[in-house]
């Protein structure tokens, strides 16, 4: 099949997604693919939800769009109510976005703005943390710690420095406990601050949960919890970027919710739109937003697309059946029984390190040794042979390497649709289970 697509590869020929059925993906060929990660942690209602469809049906036929140069619209307006109904505290305000990258984008230039309406016009330098995923354009890439998706552009990336992450299977010492390796961790921030001047810092962003580079790593307790105070000595903006585990992936609908931390600005994408729409939001603090109103009156940024009203029909729908529908109660039971299955089968697995997760977000860590945790050669590229094999087998997981550092390591994220069923998560787990063998003997 000739294509004039430019894809993500130039190499192998895809299969045509034609429709979806619940957690499944069918292709043109009639084959059928269990979502075990909803695509990138994307797909959390599943592939046909008739709630979602219908709302979207219904908006199409009084406005598609309207520039918000000009005007703000229902939908609008009653997805940022309801965001802010049930946001972490201080949480005031929503800047609607087409995705995540722009939800961070966004983040970034008003933390600079903001510093410049109070008059503290030499804040200009972001942290964050090595092995973090912050998206894919400049300022988001620039923010983001994981060295083989920055390499190449380094170039072009404004400076910004890296903390260590909260990544407790492979940092915490024996014999430390829990807290004290997440106090230890957190008190890198301070150092690194008080390193480029405090005066000159304006934001620390973070994955409450890491994603996509490391396989659903949880934070400690009281890691976030440090981290906000230390934010707050030092008057430097908190950026939470929950764009993968945020919308009720971790069983809470803000993940940072479990932590009990507030952070000054939340970013989230992903299961906001559940693939339904592509939309994306930069939630703020009223601080930060009267600061502005205050000041110039207007946040120098904008897309053409923000505050879509198809989009923002799609994420209200999609947030009624979260909230209304019981589904972070069915995320965090499912979770659990996920996790046992994951552990039922993997626990003694030579080849598993850890598996770890919050919700319905798993990681599993392949490791060459349980012992030692020595990872495999990077150059047999495990995970993107688990990825080949679980998709053969008819299961679609995200597997991705260089999980230490950007280039050793491996792992498996899972992220399944929050209607996955009991024998659905049995498929999954069965075909994974398969994959990982015959990626392990290839
Ligand atoms: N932030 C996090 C934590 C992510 O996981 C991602 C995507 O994987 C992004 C930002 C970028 O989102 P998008 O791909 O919608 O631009």
């Amino acid at each position: 099949m000739t294509s004039h697509i430019f894809g993500r590869s130039t190499k192998g020929v895809l299969p045509v997604a034609v429709a979806g059925d619940g957690c499944y993906l069918i292709d043109a060929e009639d084959r059928r693919y269990l979502d075990g990660s909803g695509g990138a942690a994307v797909s959390c209602l599943g592939h046909s939800n008739a709630a979602v469809r219908a709302a979207l049906h219904g908006q199409i036929d009084r406005l598609a769009f309207a520039h918000t140069g000009f005007f703000t619209s229902e939908p609008a307006e009653m997805l940022a109510d309801r965001l802010i109904a049930n946001a972490p505290a201080g949480i005031d305000r929503v800047y609607l976005v087409s995705g995540g990258s722009e939800a961070v984008e966004a983040s970034i230039k008003l933390a600079r703005q903001y510093f410049l309406e109070i008059g503290e016009p030499n804040r200009h330098r972001v942290i964050a943390r090595r092995q973090s995923y912050h998206g894919n354009t400049l300022g988001a890439l620039a923010a983001g710690g994981n060295a083989w998706r920055r390499a190449q552009f380094a170039p072009l990336l404004a400076d910004t420095t890296h903390i260590s992450p909260c990544y407790e299977y492979r940092d915490r010492h024996d014999g430390e406990s829990q807290t004290a390796y997440g106090l230890r961790v957190a008190n890198e921030l301070e150092a690194e601050i008080l390193r480029l001047g405090p005066k000159t810092v304006m934001a620390f962003i973070a994955e409450p949960v890491v994603g996509a580079t490391s396989g659903a790593v949880p934070a400690v307790p009281g890691y976030l919890k440090r981290i906000r105070e230390i934010c707050d000595q030092y008057g430097v903006l908190l950026i939470l970027d929950e764009v993968m585990c945020g919308m009720g992936r971790t069983g809470h609908i803000f993940a940072c919710l479990e932590d009990g931390v507030s952070p000054d600005m939340l970013t989230i994408a992903k299961g906001l739109g559940a693939g339904y729409q592509p939309i994306g939001a930069l939630l703020t603090s009223g601080k930060i937003y009267e600061a502005i109103a205050a000041g110039s009156g207007f946040f120098q940024h904008g897309h053409t697309y923000m505050g879509h009203a198809m989009a923002a029909t799609a994420a209200n729908a999609v947030l009624g059946e979260i909230l209304d529908g019981g589904l972070l109660g069915r995320v965090r039971e499912q979770g659990t029984k996920l996790d046992a299955a994951l552990r039922a089968e993997f626990g003694q697995h030579p080849h598993v390190g850890d598996i770890r997760g919050r919700g319905l977000f798993r990681g599993i860590e392949l490791v060459a040794n349980r012992e030692t945790k020595a990872t495999f050669d990077p150059k047999r590229g495990l995970a993107a042979r688990v990825k080949k094999e679980a998709f053969a087998a008819g299961l679609i997981c995200y597997p991705m390497s260089g999980t230490i550092d950007g280039q050793n390591g491996d792992h498996i994220l899972l992220a399944p649709p929050f209607i996955i069923e009991d024998a659905q998560i049995d498929e999954l787990v069965g075909k994974l289970s398969t994959a990982i063998t015959k990626a392990l003997a290839a």
